[in-house]
């Protein structure tokens, strides 16, 4: 017997739940690649992804996840023997890094641990002692999926202009876009590159890179730029195949089109808004949690916190217990410890995209009555802190 059948719950920081709506746009024939329809949807995406990025730039689309849109923005943007500063908030950050190593570029990296949000004065001071300008970009995580912390992106924007550095300012919006409050344009990033399995609500395949035209400037004499990860063609050039550079990715259009109709009919405002109120539900819960025994919140600050997903620590062996009880017993998957020594005493809430308060509280209700049963201590009231955030007291 196992009390987890009925409608499973992916919980974890992406791909996150796919709405029915987004399901159901996506079961249907094979459509006409040649014209029709589909041309006019594509095309329709472009303005509505600006959108929800805040940004007046351009976009570029392609058939790939969020590993391949690095390795696009880096590309059009770098050379061999080009400097990028990394700034290090989590595991995602080394990622990117390493795919920057191997398109040729000397990385600098600047880490600022596993709990804390980048600090813009050291990033200033970096970019200071770099006087011969050898640094083209700073890569900045906005929120760390692997430790759920969050950055001021516009904070280290402020930091390059203080040190009067021209490097571009690229950042991985891939955990939060949609989630946490994002303004491409306000806080000058000049490249944003994104997936759409998270806030986006759409299941993996497209990935977006945003750039303004100091950054297509620089691809001007990028000598990393290949055929296919090319931005240019991709911003709607005279031919539709151009979009994608090939066959396009018919169904995960239709997919996203309902995806990004949701998110305007609800109001992008509004669907911030419900992520912090739900994230606020989580972290109430965790910290009451928290007042005993193994179990804290990843991120203490909590301006640091992600509004998407929420890194918890509970003790070696603990994570992996509870994840195994949620996913047999409840009928909810929690994301692993990404990054963390040891894995097994970590575990992540996604909280991103398609979720609302019932979910969140069966949620916490379902860890709460998964720590009883395997007897991991904790502190209690955690439900009755869940639910006074939720009603915004
Ligand atoms: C999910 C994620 C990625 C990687 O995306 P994939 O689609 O798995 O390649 C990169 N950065 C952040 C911040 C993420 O959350």
């Amino acid at each position: 017997m196992s009390l987890a059948h009925g409608r499973p719950y992916l919980a974890i920081p992406g791909p996150s739940v796919i709405p029915d709506r987004v399901l159901r746009a996506m079961h249907r024939a094979a459509p006409n690649i040649y014209t029709g329809e589909l041309h006019d949807v594509t095309r329709s995406l472009l303005p509505d992804l600006k959108r929800v990025a805040r940004t007046e730039g351009e976009v570029a689309l392609y058939i790939s996840n969020g590993h391949g849109v690095w390795e696009a923005a880096l590309a059009n943007v770098t050379s061999p023997g080009d400097v990028v500063l990394v700034l290090a908030t989590g595991r995602f950050a080394h990622g990117w890094s390493a795919i920057a190593a191997n398109l040729g570029l000397e990385v600098e990296l600047l880490e600022f641990g596993q709990e804390r949000d980048v600090d813009p004065e050291r990033v200033e001071e970096a970019l200071r002692v770099d006087k011969e300008g050898r640094i083209k970009a700073v890569l900045s995580v906005f929120v760390d999926t692997s430790t759920s912390v969050k950055s001021d992106v516009g904070a280290v924007r402020q930091a390059i202009d203080v040190a009067g550095h021209s490097a571009l300012l690229m950042c991985d919006c891939i955990a939060s876009l949609a989630c946490d409050r994002f303004e491409m344009d306000d806080w000058g990033v000049d490249v944003t590159v994104t997936g759409c399995q998270k806030g986006l609500m759409t299941p993996p395949g497209m990935g977006f890179v945003f750039f303004n035209e100091k950054a297509d400037a620089a691809r001007e004499t990028a000598q990393n730029v290949t055929h296919y990860w090319d931005w240019r063609p991709r911003t709607g050039g005279e031919e539709y195949y151009q979009y994608f550079d090939g066959t396009a990715p018919t169904h995960h259009i239709y997919g996203l089109r309902e995806a990004l109709d949701m998110i305007f009919e609800e109001g992008l405002e509004q669907v911030w808004q419900r992520h912090e109120r739900l994230a606020e539900a989580v972290w109430a819960a965790g910290e009451a949690w928290a007042v005993e025994g193994p179990m804290h919140l990843n991120v203490k600050d909590k301006s640091a916190r992600s509004c998407a997903v929420t890194s918890v620590g509970i003790g070696a062996e603990n994570g992996d217990r509870l994840r195994e009880f949620m996913e047999f017993e409840m009928g909810v998957t929690l994301g692993i410890g990404l990054g963390r020594e040891p894995a097994s005493g970590w575990f992540r809430i996604g909280h991103m995209g398609h979720v609302n308060a019932h979910m969140v509280l069966g949620l916490l209700g379902c860890i709460e009555t998964g720590l009883s049963a395997l007897q991991i201590p904790h502190g209690s009231g955690a439900l009755d802190a869940a639910s006074s955030a939720l009603v915004g007291h």
